[in-house]
């Protein structure tokens, strides 16, 4: 196969986003004095010490959340970009890799940046809220993203779909680094400039702590 493409694989909260999505949903929904319970539940799930879907379901546990919560957060965030993203996202679609958003946050909370990011119909995958009438009422638990390992099995998916020339993953978190020593991606840069986790920064392969640094391992 001549010029197979990369795949290369974001994640999404504190990677492509320079927050993390449900954090910033329930902050605003709570106010600043429980930002601090909020990053405890949230940096468990992230370096591990708690499973991914135990740290989601604590932080949905907090409050109820209703829709014009979630709408409301939804369009505010796509004010938290990383800066430089959008650019390198370009840079990489017009080298020829296929880019996709692959994400433990919510599709509901997350749609308007990612579109503005440029991903289309299917280049993006994360979780689901259970919805009753106007309220959150629960996630699809069905979804591998709800907990650990389901990165793996969204990128082991998407390889085997297409021939690849190497697959890619770039995070933030420990579900990102799963995809590597789970065998789904070939390659892994953690990613510090948003929140640097020191069981990720121990374990990568490659660590990036800047955009620049990013782009540097991406693109030569
Ligand atoms: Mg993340």
């Amino acid at each position: 196969m001549i010029n197979a493409p990369r795949l290369v694989c974001f994640d999404v909260d504190s990677t492509l986003l320079a927050v993390e999505s449900l954090d910033f949903v329930l902050t605003r929904k709570l106010g600043p004095a429980a930002a601090e319970q909020i990053e405890a539940l949230t940096s468990g799930g992230m370096n591990g010490t708690m499973s991914f879907r135990q740290s989601l379901m604590a932080r949905l546990d907090l409050t109820s959340l209703k829709r014009s919560d979630i709408a409301d957060a939804a369009i505010e965030l796509r004010r938290h970009l990383t800066p430089g993203m959008a650019e390198l996202l370009t840079d990489l679609r017009q080298r020829g890799d296929h880019v996709r958003a692959v994400s433990g946050g919510f599709e509901d909370v997350l749609a308007p940046a990612l579109r503005d990011l440029g991903f289309g119909a299917g280049e993006s995958f994360a979780n689901r809220f259970i919805w009753e009438s106007a309220t959150v009422a629960g996630i699809e638990t069905a979804n591998p993203l709800s907990d650990n390992g389901g990165k793996a099995l969204i990128l082991a998916g998407l390889r085997s779909e297409t021939q690849y020339a190497a697959v890619w993953m770039v995070g933030d978190g420990v579900t990102d680094l799963e995809t590597l020593t789970a065998g789904a991606a070939d390659h892994f840069i953690g990613f510090g400039g948003i929140a640097r986790r020191e069981a990720v920064v121990d374990r990568a392969p490659d660590y990036a702590g800047t955009l620049d640094e990013l782009r540097r391992l991406l693109l030569g």
